[in-house]
């Protein structure tokens, strides 16, 4: 795999992610079913922090479910994983990658958000890794369920989508974590010596929204509320443009605290504010476009065809995500509109 590098010499892995075909890899047999995609462990620089980068698009048959980024920290007391990855079989491959760097048991996976392309690799970490606590915000629960048999309809509807999309990475031993322990606003431990801060924002992309900022070290796990140098995804019935905004003031305001994002979808950077300023910049942009369009009785086609989207469209994920972003702005605009 390529790799490039930005004027400060920080080193990007670029080649997967500029919205490339997945490359083919050596199959990776795992106990679910083989992985063929490039798995490349990437390391923010000077530090114990690692991670994977996913492929820009929707899960399907060529990426093998492989579009989220997740990541771990290793402590001398342990490992904290963030995010899971969109099938058991990635899971695998992260807990296998894991091992490459330490033996020292995994103490928890945080999830940023229960949507199904953070959370099916959990499965792994339960049957191969230790069983480790899983954590997440409370509201996760409304879709993960209070128990195993117990989820969310929209989980269970995700769950079957994916069984036909992504087989046999995900089929019908597949199932759904629930979380092993919930918090509400915050979240703070220590491990080995390494501060962890979790923060609940939102809702903003899905009900659990949290980040995790690993204090020693100044790198911040942004989940989905953040996108690095690609569309981010707003279509989600539960996103909340409002609260997401103020998710990402609050975000700004860690600015001193931040050395290195690693967003949900995207790429590593070292530069908290651009990758702030460049989602809340899209966010207001659609927003805006979609609300003039209503107050003017545009219909959404004529409304999508008459916006210049080409600041945007040469990013990643735009021809995946951007319609569909607009669409869903477009009915929340019309149902305020409504209520006025
Ligand atoms: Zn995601």
């Amino acid at each position: 795999m390529l790799t490039c590098a930005d004027s400060r010499g920080l080193v990007l892995a670029c080649a997967l992610l500029a919205g490339g075909p997945a490359a083919a890899a050596a199959p990776v047999e795992t106990p679910y079913a083989a992985v063929s995609l490039p798995f490349e462990l990437l390391r923010v620089p000077g530090t114990p922090v690692y991670y994977i980068e996913g492929l820009s698009g929707v899960p399907d048959s060529v990426n093998q479910g492989h579009t989220s980024n997740a990541g771990f920290v290793v402590t001398d007391a342990g490992v904290v994983v963030f995010d899971a990855l969109g099938t058991p079989a990635l899971g695998y491959r992260m807990l296998q990658r894991i091992r490459e760097v330490t033996d020292k048991p995994i103490k928890y996976v945080v999830v940023s958000h229960y949507h199904a392309d953070h959370i099916y690799g959990l499965q792994a970490f339960k049957e191969h890794g230790e069983a480790p606590v899983v954590l997440a915000q409370r509201g996760t629960l409304g879709y993960a369920g209070g128990t195993a048999d117990s989820q969310g309809e929209d989980a269970a509807r995700r769950l079957e989508q994916r069984r036909e999309a992504l087989f046999p990475w995900v089929d019908e031993k597949t199932f759904i974590v629930v979380p092993d322990e919930v918090f509400d606003q915050e979240k703070r431990f220590e491990l080995g010596g390494v501060q962890f801060e979790i923060h609940h924002l939102g809702p903003a992309h899905a009900p659990g929204d949290s980040i995790m900022l690993v204090k020693n070290y100044g790198v911040l796990f942004g989940g989905d509320v953040l996108y690095g140098g690609r569309v981010p995804f707003l279509d989600s019935p539960e996103t909340d443009i409002k609260r997401w905004l103020a998710g990402l003031d609050y975000i700004a305001g860690l600015k001193n605290q931040v050395r290195y994002i690693i967003p949900g979808h995207g790429t590593l950077s070292d530069d908290a504010g651009q990758v702030v300023e460049a989602t809340r910049d899209y966010i207001l942009y659609v927003r805006a476009a979609m609300a003039r369009a209503v107050q003017d009785f545009v219909p959404f086609d004529e409304a999508y065809r008459n916006t210049d989207w080409s600041r945007y469209e040469k990013l990643p994920a735009f021809d995946g995500s951007n319609r569909g972003n607009a669409y869903r702005i477009y009915l929340d605009e019309e149902a305020r509109s409504l209520k006025k």
